[in-house]
This record gives structure tokens, sequence and C-alpha cells, in this order.
């Protein structure tokens, strides 16, 4: 049902981003894959995508915590294929660390990548979009969207922050077709958590059990991960003409995690 429609997701060479990519390719979109990683797994990932949905997936390596690589992003989607239809603003990281020592160049980098890269690319979309009266932005929001974790400032503020933003353009999207919502996952299994197994397992003299049930999985009522998979299929449904009233708002995906 997407045959026909650009589709831009940023963070897409791994995890939660790559899911959405697969997902929406699967229907017949065309792709515009953005991240970091290894030349040659992206490359195939390319290709996969590309016979997926029948047209050719085009991967762009910005650097989105620099404002000047969102807007040169949008440009250069422009030119090869005209605006993108569907914006999953996705790509985040990451810093645990105090409120005392917690570096300041990291807090810019993530209120850059995780807040202001969403602002950027969605001021330069949002009026093609209105324009052309059809559109979707979805944002990967995080529980850290709702609730707080101590030593995680920056991420916390940022997601707060994403929420605000998705909520203000909705509004002024709204009626024009164009919908804009937030989906806040809980710990999702991707190559981020899974990097942790190990030292974590080392470092607290745990099982890989263990970390997964007593560490990791404690603030999530199922005690089961969230997969990217469930993810990308509910992204894949805010593209629905059956989600077209679904505006404004920050979907939960997170086995029950902020239900407490
Ligand atoms: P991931 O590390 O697997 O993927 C992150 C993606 O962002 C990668 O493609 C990476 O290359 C890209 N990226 C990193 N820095 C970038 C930069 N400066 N410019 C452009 N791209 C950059 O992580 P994930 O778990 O799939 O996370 C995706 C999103 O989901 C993030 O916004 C994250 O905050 C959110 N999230 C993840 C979880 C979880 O448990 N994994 C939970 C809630 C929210």
């Amino acid at each position: 049902f997407l045959k026909g429609r650009i589709a831009l997701v940023t963070g897409s060479t791994s995890g939660i981003g790559l899911a959405c990519a697969r997902a929406l390719a699967g229907e017949g979109a065309a792709l515009v894959l953005t991240g970091f990683g290894d030349p040659e797994a992206i490359e195939k990932e390319r290709r996969a995508l590309s016979d997926l949905s029948g047209a050719e997936a085009l991967f762009f390596p910005a650097d989105l915590s620099r404002p000047e690589d969102n807007t040169a992003l949008i440009d250069t989607i422009r030119e090869r294929y005209g605006s993108p239809d569907i914006l999953i603003a996705n790509a985040g990281i990451q810093h645990v660390e105090p409120i005392a020592t917690f570096p300041a160049e990291k807090w810019d980098q993530i209120l850059a990548l995780n807040l202001s890269s969403p602002f950027h690319l969605m001021q330069a979309v949002l009026p093609h979009m209105t324009a052309k009266g059809w559109g979707r932005i979805i944002t990967t929001a995080s529980i850290h969207s709702v609730v707080a974790s101590a030593f995680k400032c920056a991420y916390v503020a940022a997601k707060h922050g994403l929420v605000g933003l998705v909520k203000t353009a909705a509004l002024e999207a709204a009626g024009s077709g164009v919908t804009v919502n937030a989906i806040s996952p809980g710990y999702v299994w991707t190559p981020l958590v899974e990097n942790q197994i190990p030292d974590t397992m080392k470092a607290r003299g745990l099982t890989r059990e263990q970390v997964l049930r007593d560490v990791i999985l404690a603030a999530q009522p199922t005690g089961q991960f969230v997969t990217v998979e469930q993810i990308a299929a509910l992204a894949l449904f805010l593209c629905r003409e059956e989600a077209a009233q679904m505006t404004g708002s920050n979907y939960m995906m997170d086995g029950g995690y902020t239900a407490r």
C-alpha cells in the first residue's frame, strides 16, 4: 500500500530503524537509509531493500547531529527522488552518567541528534507534505519521554522534548492529511542492548540469564523484550489510511513499563 511513496528512515543501518525500513519496503515504499556502519553490510542491506520494494533504495551517511547535514540530506533526496512522504526520525544515542560529571559536549550531542535533528528534518519536509495533502511523520521516542531514569539526563530531556515537538507539529499539520506521532519503546532487543550483556555479566559476576532478568528487564513487567519487528509493525500501521486520525500522540510499546 506504499507503492510510489518515498520514505526516509534515519538510523536505519541498525536496530529499530532497519526493521522499520524493511517493513516499509515490504509494502513497496522507496527507501532512503542513513546511519553509520560497515559499508559492505550497508550496501548488502540497501540492495536487499531495493529488491523487496521494487524501487531503488538510497543510502546517505549523514551525521545528523550536525544541522547542515539534515538539510543537505533532504536536498539530496529531493534531487534524486522528490520530497519524502514518510519520515521516520529514529536515530538516537545515549550516555549514562550522573549530572555532576555529565560532559557538556555529550549533552549537546544527544540534544542535537535525539531532538534537534527531528526538528530540522520536519522543518524541511512538512511544508511539502502538507502541500501534497499526505504525509506521515513518526519519531522514535522512548519510555524516557514520560518517565526518567537516574544518570540519563540528556536522553530523558531530549525524549521529553521530542514528544513536545511531535504534538506541536501534529497541531500545525492537523487536517492537511499529514499525521505526526511518536512511538515509545521500552527495552528493545537491538545490537545496542545485546552489546551490553557480556560486560554486565563480567562486571557483576552474573550469568547471561541473570543479567537479562535482574538487570535489563527488571523494570519491564512482562519480563520480555519488545522486538524491532513489533515496533516496525506499529510504524507501518501509522502509515495506513486507517490511522489518518491518529495524530499528536505518543504510543507506548513497553511491556507495561510505564503502567506502574
Ligand atoms: P541502534 O544503535 O541499533 O541504532 C541507532 C542508529 O542511529 C544506527 O543506525 C546509527 O548508525 C545511527 N546513528 C547514530 N549516531 C548517528 C548520527 N550522529 N547521525 C546519524 N545517524 C546516527 O539503536 P536502536 O536501539 O535501534 O535505537 C533507535 C532509536 O530507538 C533511538 O532513538 C533510541 O533512543 C530509541 N530507543 C531504543 C530503545 C532500545 O531499547 N533499544 C528503547 C527506547 C528507544
